[in-house]
């Protein structure tokens, strides 16, 4: 039939259906683009940010909560836009300074510390049966969902150290698998953490414990999350933190403020290694720019606060000691940990009363987190409803008791259920 018609008539027929398809096309491309369209700000956006920095200000469950700056927003969007899986500009730079301050051949950027942790731990460790070596309250031992297993095949020796504050080179010796006992899953790795729930080890213990292992012929690895924090309390520099140890992770996004990112560092040969783990993992990533760029802005801006943090927490420490609540440890840098028992108090009034406060403050249990963000105000507030708990219990009988042995630190995380 068609056939029959003059070409041109054809041609027009031809054409108008096209643009009838085409038409109906962008009419169903427009019903999807519909659907996939999302705007996630908000009419009171810009005002639930404001309260959000005001509830961190005045949060002392952790230093994850610390959030980007607009200063350091405005310095992230300056990176560069390489893809990082290739090669990105600012990345590989900040990976370069990181290996510089540690003193380590060459540096991967991770999406996370358990990241870095686990990718180091799986990058040394290559036939199983073996074992890692730590401290008890390690977060590679309690805190990363049993990865080493999952990740490495590997069994974790968890020690209490002897003198309950950090693992001693007599520990160490005491714990080690050394063995070709087929009972047994020979040590490969021991692994330190500093700090610590907040606390320091000597660095002469670590460098005892370091030479010992390295002895043995096995590897050292450091969860340096918060290594800032004692480079700032003991004024040592960041190298000589990490020279006794054959890889360390370091993170930026916790007492350093950054949003995301850890660094792992070591030899060029384990982070070439490291680097096909952490594809193989899921946890190469595109245009980080802006992340190093946080990560950078951290480092020269965040990184100089903490001595003033540290002070803040040994303010809040006294004033704990003063009311008469036990320390169950010390502020050596940004942490405390204390028992109001001796007060006649639990964890969950003070958190209640602390909650119902014109403005807020935020607690977790016998954890108090002192970060960048904190302010003056919201320590002294703390002290105050717990001073003034403390002296409604005594006008209600209750007899203050000095408690004799400080209970143990059974875990960090502490979870209260939110009221609603
Ligand atoms: C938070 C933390 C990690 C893990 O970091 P994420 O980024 O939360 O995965 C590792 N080690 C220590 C000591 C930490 O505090």
């Amino acid at each position: 039939m068609l056939g029959r018609l003059p070409l041109s008539f054809r041609l027009s027929r031809f054409s108008a259906n096209i643009l009838r398809r085409a038409m109906s096309n962008e009419s169903q491309f427009s019903s999807v683009a519909d659907q996939v369209k999302f705007d996630i700000l908000t009419e009171t956006h810009a005002l639930d940010n404001a309260t959000k920095r005001k509830e961190i200000a005045r949060t002392f469950i952790s230093d994850t909560v610390t959030v980007p700056t607009e200063e350091m927003y405005s310095y992230a969007t300056l990176a560069t836009l390489g893809d990082d899986v290739y090669f990105e500009p600012s990345t590989s730079a900040l990976e370069a300074h990181i290996a510089k301050i540690t003193g380590k051949e060459a540096g991967l950027f991770m999406p996370s510390g358990t990241a870095s942790n686990q990718i180091a731990l799986r990058t040394h460790l290559k036939q199983p049966p073996y074992s890692i070596l730590c401290d008890h309250r390690a977060h590679i031992h309690k805190y990363e969902a049993g990865g080493a297993a999952f990740h490495s095949g590997a069994a974790v020796i968890p020690v209490v150290p002897t003198n309950r504050h950090h693992l001693t080179l007599q520990d160490v010796k005491d714990n080690v698998m050394i063995t070709t006992d087929v009972h047994f899953a020979p040590t490969e790795i021991v692994a330190l953490e500093n700090s610590l729930n907040g606390t320091i080890i000597p660095q002469d213990e670590v460098i005892a414990i370091s030479d010992y292992v390295h002895s043995l012929g096995l590897k050292m690895h450091l969860d340096g999350a918060r290594i800032w924090h004692v480079a700032a309390e003991t004024q040592t520099s960041i190298k000589e933190l990490c020279d006794p140890f054959d890889s360390v992770s370091l993170c930026f996004s916790k007492g350093l403020g950054a949003p995301v990112g850890s660094c792992l560092v070591g030899t060029k040969e384990f982070i070439a290694k490291a680097r096909w783990f952490r594809k193989l993992f899921g946890g190469g990533m595109r245009q980080t720019g802006i992340l190093a760029a946080c990560a950078a802005y951290a480092l020269t801006n965040n990184f100089p606060q903490l001595p003033r943090v540290h002070a803040l927490a040994k303010k809040l420490e006294a004033g704990l000691e003063e009311i008469g609540a036990t320390i169950l440890s010390k502020a050596e840098t940004c942490m405390i940990f204390y028992d109001p028992s001796p007060l006649g108090l639990s964890y969950d009034e003070i958190a209640e009363r602390a909650s119902a406060l014109p403005e807020p403050l935020f607690l977790g249990g016998l954890r108090l987190v002192i970060h960048i963000q904190t302010t003056e105000q919201a320590v002294e507030d703390l002290l105050q409803v717990i001073r003034q708990l403390a002296e409604e219990k005594k006008a209600a009988g209750f007899m203050p008791q000095p408690k004799v042995n400080g209970s143990e630190i059974k875990d960090v995380y502490v979870r209260r259920t939110p009221k609603a």
